[in-house]
């Protein structure tokens, strides 16, 4: 199986029929599959597998993978047609293309100035597009160089979730649209992306984008037939699972059956597989607020009214809060839960930031990420050596320099004709030398500057790689790190490891420990 085309097949699941199978060997479960660098789990923050006794679950692209493809574009289009219909947009929105490429996970848009923003740890731009043409770093520079971006003001939308993606390509195409081609140019950025907002939003709260990916469940969701039983794996190793989305029950039910019915013999229905289903979560605030569950009538899909003191084993619940959750587990809650998700602020962040459980990042960008042809491994590593060479040759050229000056300096001191001879000698050869450094390091400069888009326009040719911007983590790479315990591409990865696997990070160097 060659993992490192499944990118590919994924976004080409253009039909129901076949369904869009995540290309994985049914029979997966060695370690072979774990040492393919796009399906290992990562490790920021050491943990002991076999001190978890709840190993909780994200539905929407967690345990259900979506074939991004198929539904960004169709909330690409259903949210263009509202913008039409429900804002007066000009029809002309309706012929902008879908380019998947364009946006990538953990870009900022910029609703003030129509910008997308792409920053590292420290929140400096590293690249930016006003709709669809690139700043320059003039620009760049201009616009950004001397305020820090706060993600968390109105001026800002950070895009960390998958679901996000559409909607700022839209932007992108609108304000292309509007100025390149429609020659408007007083646009309104802040109230587009606000029009936009609303309509994707819509669009997943009035059902309309779900009736459509119910009907043709194969198209849009993608089948990884190592999910079963993965999950029995950890059943049967005595872990208690749950599932915790804000999906409403109709639409998890829905999903959830395409997944996992009919899978396994040991399991009649995907119910079987869990523990308890908490529905219609409302992350984030289910990690910050004190809410009571509430049992769903699975025939009606509705919660019934009053609030429940136990959490039944197969189950299922509404809303509810990690409190309540925490407090209904005596002694299996806190840091005895681990929590699976794909949302970095919504199931990352926030259970991070509000409680003890521990958390693993579904990132489906590694698969893609780790398995670059060998030609780009190999520039990338060249692209380390020739970043220590240029060090290097930064300190030979300060250090020429210095003695330069220290010469001129002795020069300028000593009146005896000898000295003075030797001096000069000195400070030609000195001065040969620096020339020469400086052409090397012109040169490295520019082989680097070669290495650099090549290696970038294999990640993302927009972009580059979504965890790193230069040769710094991004703001996003930053945050899985500072926030996941575990990422991995998906969650059968889990399959390949022990359920008592110790799971350490690597160590961690500080700048001086290199030296
Ligand atoms: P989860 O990932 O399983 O917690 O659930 C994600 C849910 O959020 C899905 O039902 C999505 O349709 C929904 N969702 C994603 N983006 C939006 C949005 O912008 N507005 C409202 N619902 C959304
Ligand atoms: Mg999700």
């Amino acid at each position: 199986m060659d993992v490192q085309r499944l990118p590919e097949r994924l976004e080409s699941g253009t039909s129901s029929t076949p369904e869009a199978v995540i290309a994985l060997d049914p029979e997966a479960g060695g370690e072979a599959n774990a040492l393919s660098p796009g399906r290992r789990i990562f490790t920021c923050r050491n943990l002991r597998f076999d001190q978890i006794s709840q190993v909780g679950f994200d539905m929407d692209y967690t345990l259900a993978p979506y074939v991004k493809r198929n539904i960004e574009e169709l909330s690409f289009r259903l949210t263009a047609e509202r913008l039409v219909k429900a804002h007066g947009y000009p029809e002309e929105v309706l012929t902008i293309e879908y380019d998947p490429r364009f946006v990538v996970r953990g870009l900022a848009v910029d609703k003030r100035l129509g910008n997308l923003l792409k920053m590292n740890g420290h929140n400096y731009v590293g690249r930016a597009y006003h709709g669809r043409r690139p700043l320059s770093k003039e620009e760049r520079i201009e616009l950004y160089r001397n305020q820090k971006i706060r993600l968390n003001t109105p001026r800002y939308y950070w895009l960390d979730t998958l679901f996000a993606l559409p909607e700022a390509i839209l932007y992108a195409g609108v304000i292309d649209l509007y100025e390149n081609q429609l020659g408007i140019k007083k646009v309104a950025y802040a109230k587009l992306f606000e029009d936009i907002r609303e309509s994707i939003d819509a669009c997943h709260r009035d059902g309309s984008l779900k009736a459509i990916v119910k009907a043709d469940l194969g198209r849009y969701i993608a089948v990884d037939p190592a999910l079963p039983p993965t999950l029995h794996k950890l059943r049967s190793a005595g872990k208690r699972l749950f599932v915790l989305t804000n999906s409403m029950w109709d639409y998890t039910n829905a999903v959830m059956s395409f997944l996992l019915d009919g899978k396994l013999a040991e399991y009649p229905g995907w119910l079987n597989y869990f523990d308890v289903v908490i529905v219609g979560a409302g992350k984030p605030e289910f990690f910050t607020e004190n809410r009571e569950f509430r049992r769903v009538n699975l025939e009606s899909g509705l919660a019934v009214d009053h609030p429940v003191n136990r959490l039944e084993p197969r189950g299922v619940y509404q809303g509810g809060s990690i409190r309540r959750f925490d407090k209904l587990s005596p002694g299996e809650g806190g840091d005895r839960v681990l929590y699976v998700g794909d949302h970095i602020y919504g199931d990352i962040i926030r259970s991070k930031k509000d409680s003890l459980w521990r958390t693993a990042l579904i990132l489906e960008e590694l698969e893609s990420e780790l398995g670059l042809p060998d030609e780009i491994q190999r520039a990338q590593l060249d692209l380390v050596a020739l970043e220590e060479h240029r060090e290097h040759l930064d300190d030979e050229t300060t250090n020429l320099k210095l003695r330069l000056n220290q010469v001129e300096q002795a020069m300028d001191d000593h009146g005896d004709p000898a000295r003075q001879e030797e001096l000069s000698r000195m400070k030609r050869q000195l001065r040969l030398s620096l020339d020469r450094k400086r052409r090397d390091l012109k040169a490295v400069i520019a082989r680097r500057e070669e290495l650099t888009q090549q290696i970038d326009q294999a990640y993302n040719p927009y972009w580059g790689s979504v965890f790193k911007e230069g040769s710094e983590l991004s703001r996003f790479g930053e945050q899985v790190e500072d926030y996941a315990c575990l990422y991995t591409s998906r969650v059968s990865n889990f399959l390949s490891y022990s359920p008592s696997q110790y799971f350490r990070s690597p160590r961690h160097w500080m700048a001086h420990e290199k030296a």
